[in-house]
């Protein structure tokens, strides 16, 4: 039976793309960037001021008669990079409550179409060989000490990750029990596309 996947393989070819050296394929609409202006009834607070906070964002599209998605799939903010970890870069995933899709989103990172091992980036299931912790869902109050213990038992350097935006701001759920200034590294979207996960894990990397 695995003979006939092997062909089918062969048949189609190399699927993985090129990405983040090159530009995305067929990125999605939501998430990406908005481009805008006015004020609207959002519900995260994340436009204020005609200014938006991707890192607020649940991408609801309530908004959309005044703001439009872009396409730009650039949307997180790398504050710390480490060129040591161009080598080979281990996440431990850390789920302080998702709803799930944040999770697969990472985990689609690893699919065929981006293959993110080409890049060095792994996965680990301990915090003492991992390089990065990536935390999605809000963080609680309870979650706090597991998340102080997975840091302490990791080698520096070490980087603490926000995936989604419950993980940066709350989201729709409120506010995180961890201040955002304790990442150093915020990728948004609700949940974040592939694109941005891949291109922002990169840039802590130096790259
Ligand atoms: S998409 Fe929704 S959450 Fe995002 S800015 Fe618009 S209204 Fe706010
Ligand atoms: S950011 Fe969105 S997709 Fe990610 S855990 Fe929160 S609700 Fe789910």
């Amino acid at each position: 039976m695995s003979s006939i996947w092997f062909l089918e393989g062969i048949r189609k070819g190399r699927k993985t793309e090129k990405f983040p050296k090159a530009s995305p394929k067929e990125p999605p609409l939501w998430p990406s960037r908005l481009e805008g202006k006015g004020e609207v009834d959002c519900p995260t607070n994340a436009i204020d001021n005609n200014a938006w906070d991707s890192g607020k964002c649940v991408f609801c599209r309530r908004c959309e008669q005044s703001y439009k998605p872009s396409l730009d799939q650039d949307i997180f903010t790398v504050k710390d990079t480490n060129q040591l970890f161009r080598k080979s870069f281990y996440l431990y995933k850390l789920d302080s409550g998702s709803c799930g899709a944040c999770n697969v989103e990472l985990g689609t990172i690893f699919d065929p179409q981006y293959d993110a091992n080409r890049l060095n980036i792994f996965t680990t299931n301990t915090p003492r060989h991992a390089d990065a912790i990536v935390v999605m869902g809000v963080m609680t109050d309870g979650m706090k000490e597991a998340l102080q213990k997975a840091y302490e038992a990791m080698p520096d350097p070490k980087l603490i990750i926000a995936l989604g935006t419950c993980a940066i701001s709350g989201g729709v759920i409120g506010k995180s029990a961890l201040p955002r200034d304790q990442y150093n590294v915020e990728i948004s979207g609700c949940p974040p596309s592939p694109y941005t996960i891949l291109k922002a894990i990169s840039r802590a990397r130096g790259d």
